[in-house]
């Protein structure tokens, strides 16, 4: 088990001699690595059992650090200026192919990058003055653990030190957007939302529309976010032995709602503990009640059918 450190001289430590860190984020926890060192990368991908091919985030200080990695046109940079710090990630042409070594891009030719909204995640990667990866610290396949100790149940194996940063104020991972050949295309939706992003650069490319290659988003499996319960999405009730996840006013047991008024940003803050938290009664099944599809419920909904198994 990692030691919880109080400081980040440690966590800094540990990451300059290729050791792994549970860092806090406003999306979720992330099992932290040196991007540029290999090594360090190949020790993420295999305690989070992550298939090789799906590419990793390079979290980075700022966004001179982001423009030293990647090369932004003036879309992606107007998208950085509105959403950085925060949960947006930016997919472009890579620039700087050692500072975020070819096993963290899974080879590509392009680089996504973003400036974590946490105070405590900057800080740590502003001591640290490079690139840092930081996929959500569960094992590949799981809900990602949005609270210190899901974080250290999920991955403290494998890390030698470990933040506490409290709970993800937003609980979804970021959005990512990929702004390549003048093309802005959104390839997971999050707590940035498609609207908010349109209103920016206009309308985004439709998913597989002549986007390209680097359009495509890699690590996107079908089965994903998945507690061992399975998820029955856009339920009226529970049915025997299921608990539900409620939505809104009069939606089930008001314990177990991830919003009794029917707010989506408490529905994102409160998804994967939920989830986790129900699991962990060994129901027959978990039910969701339908979650509008509008703002951050693109994300929301996102993450529950591929929980559920319903999407590729
Ligand atoms: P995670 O680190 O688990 O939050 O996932 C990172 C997400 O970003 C995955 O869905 C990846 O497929 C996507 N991603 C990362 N780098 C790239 C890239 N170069 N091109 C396209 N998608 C990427
Ligand atoms: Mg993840």
């Amino acid at each position: 088990m990692p030691r919880a450190s109080d400081s980040d001289a440690e966590a800094v430590r540990v990451l300059g001699t290729g050791g792994l860190v549970i860092i806090p984020t406003e999306t979720v926890y992330g099992l932290a690595a040196d991007a540029g060192n290999a090594e360090a990368v190949a020790a993420i991908f295999e305690a989070k059992g992550r298939p090789r091919f799906n590419p990793l985030i390079a979290h980075v200080a700022d966004a001179m650090q982001a423009e030293a990695v990647a090369l932004f046109d003036p879309r992606a940079r107007a998208l950085a200026e509105a959403f950085w710090p925060g949960p947006l990630t930016l997919v472009a042409p890579v620039r700087d192919r050692t500072g975020v070594c070819d096993l963290a891009r899974a080879g590509l030719d392009s680089v996504a990058v973003r400036v974590p909204g946490h105070a405590r995640a900057r800080a740590l990667i502003s001591a640290f003055g490079r690139p840092v990866v930081a996929p959500s610290a569960n094992r590949s396949g799981r809900p990602s653990p949005t609270t210190f100790a899901d974080a250290v149940e999920e991955t403290g194996f494998a890390a030698r030190a470990a933040i506490n940063g409290g709970p993800c104020a937003v609980g979804v991972e970021s959005t990512v957007v990929s702004v390549l050949d003048g093309r802005v295309a959104l390839l997971r939706p999050g707590s940035v939302t498609r609207e908010e992003i349109e209103a920016l650069v206009g309308p985004l490319a439709r998913f597989g529309e002549g986007g390209g290659e680097g359009h495509r988003s890699p690590g996107r499996l079908t089965l994903h976010y998945a507690p061992d319960a399975p998820v029955r999405i856009e339920a009226a009730d529970a049915r025997g032995g299921e608990i539900l996840l409620g939505f809104g006013p009069g939606a089930g047991d008001p314990r177990w709602s991830l919003s009794p008024t029917g707010d989506l940003r408490e529905a994102a803050a409160n998804l994967f503990r939920r989830l986790r938290e129900a699991d962990r009664e060994r129901p027959t099944g978990i039910a969701v009640s339908p979650i509008p599809a509008h703002g951050l419920g693109e994300a929301i909904n996102d993450r529950l059918r591929r929980a559920a198994g319903y999407v590729g």
